[in-house]
């Protein structure tokens, strides 16, 4: 496996595996790595014949008192996970060398970037379309995997692929949960025992919700009502939203038909979760 900082060398390096007919599967991440990155990249590795991992913790995607100095950072640990996971390439750059001296253009992907998480952190989204847009440029794959546990990010960059015709596959990857069904997160280390356990209950309500529904009830707000008494039993959860919403669009749902997506975003403790489930 290889560790790349300098962009040039990364594209360098890049056009000589396209240059053979070697097709490149990419995962960028902010490094950290847990089982739910790993799984991204053994996808990569197993559909293309190179596994490429980017790890850039993005600057301009952290709002103010956001998380973006503590942000949980080890690069050796990440380096070794990565190699396990079968990937060739770790392309680590510098914010320096991302944003030279800062930039003039950027993309926002506007109507999905304006809900759920997008209400609250502004700006967010820019940052993050953005960055996976350079991302991309940089190492043209011929396949790029993105989490589905980051559901509103994962449209996010299918929908700026397509509006800008950049030529990728992008492919989402199911969540990886732990063993008690907490979606696996890099800020999952910010919790003491007492707050991981009362985490679980972002799992549980969109388990509830499915059964509800399976059970007859359609209507969202009979749903949410549901999982708000839920959610309010716990001391150490302050919900941020709680929204059934159609799956492709992000827009309010009243009546579920078919199928819906339910997005949790809560804060536990210091650390900021988010989960989803699409049910039906
Ligand atoms: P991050 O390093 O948090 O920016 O995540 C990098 C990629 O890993 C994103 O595409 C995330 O959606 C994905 N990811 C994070 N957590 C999980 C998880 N539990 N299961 C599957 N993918 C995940």
């Amino acid at each position: 496996m290889k560790s790349i900082q300098s962009i040039l060398k990364v594209k360098k390096e890049l056009q000589s595996v396209k240059d053979s007919g070697l097709s490149i599967g990419f995962v960028p991440t902010m490094g950290f790595f847990h089982k739910g990155h790993l799984k991204l990249m053994e996808e990569a590795k197993k559909e293309n014949d190179l596994a490429v991992v980017s790890i850039f913790v993005n600057p301009t995607q952290f709002g103010e008192g956001e998380d973006f100095g503590k942000y949980p950072r080890d690069l050796k640990r990440d380096q070794e996970m990565a190699e396990s996971a079968g990937v060739d390439i770790v392309f680590n750059p510098s914010a320096e060398d991302i944003y030279l001296d800062g930039l003039q253009t950027e993309i926002a992907v506007s109507k999905l970037s304006s809900v759920l998480c997008g209400k609250n952190r502004k700006g967010h989204f820019t940052g993050v379309a953005t960055v996976v847009a350079k991302l991309l440029n940089i190492v043209e794959p011929d396949k790029a995997y993105f989490g589905l546990k980051d559901y509103q990010q994962y449209l996010i960059v299918c929908q700026m692929v397509k509006d800008l015709n950049i030529n990728v596959n992008i492919v989402g990857v199911p969540t990886v949960r732990d063993e008690d069904g907490l979606a696996a997160s890099s800020r999952n280390i910010y919790l003491a025992y007492d707050e991981r356990e009362e985490a679980l209950i972002l799992y549980e309500c969109l388990k509830k919700a499915q059964r509800l529904l399976d059970g007859g009830i359609r209507n969202t707000s009979q749903i949410k009502k549901v999982l708000k008494e839920m959610l309010d039993l716990k001391n150490l959860v302050t919900l941020e939203y709680l929204e059934i919403v159609n799956k492709d669009t992000l827009e309010a749902v009243e009546n579920i038909e078919n199928q819906a997506l339910v997005a949790i975003a809560a804060k536990v403790g210091k650390a900021r979760l988010i989960d989803n489930m699409v049910i039906g």
